[in-house]
């Protein structure tokens, strides 16, 4: 039973390495300006992820548009706003390519001086 788990965690392991690879190589084909090989690629790892149970990393979590599966990168697919009220930031991300609006609520931290 232990090695059947530790076999599940490597394949866990591998399947987040090669979606990080995938990532990188989705943001690379973005900027050559094939956007439909990038949202392939995003597919691609997000396939891998949910095969393998794994939790998404950051940057699938963060930096990738739940509607069209674009790596969100600011300036290029991305436009990045910043809120705030008295309690907390809003980092509002909007994807250039289909218009979706992705709010991120932070809790504002306490100056320290
Ligand atoms: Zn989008």
């Amino acid at each position: 039973m232990r090695l059947k788990v530790g076999r599940r965690g490597l394949i866990r392991d591998l399947a987040i390495q090669r979606s990080l690879i995938l990532y990188n190589t989705s943001v690379k084909m973005l900027k050559l300006g094939l956007i439909e090989v990038a949202r392939k690629e995003i597919e691609l790892g997000l396939r891998l992820l949910r095969k393998a149970r794994a939790r998404k990393p950051l940057l699938y979590r963060r930096y990738v548009c739940e509607n069209c599966l674009v790596p969100l990168i600011p300036g290029t697919t991305a436009r990045v706003r910043i809120r705030s009220n008295r309690k907390q930031v809003i980092i509002t991300l909007t994807c250039l390519q289909c218009g979706w609006v992705m709010r991120k609520p932070c809790v504002k931290k306490k100056q320290e001086t």
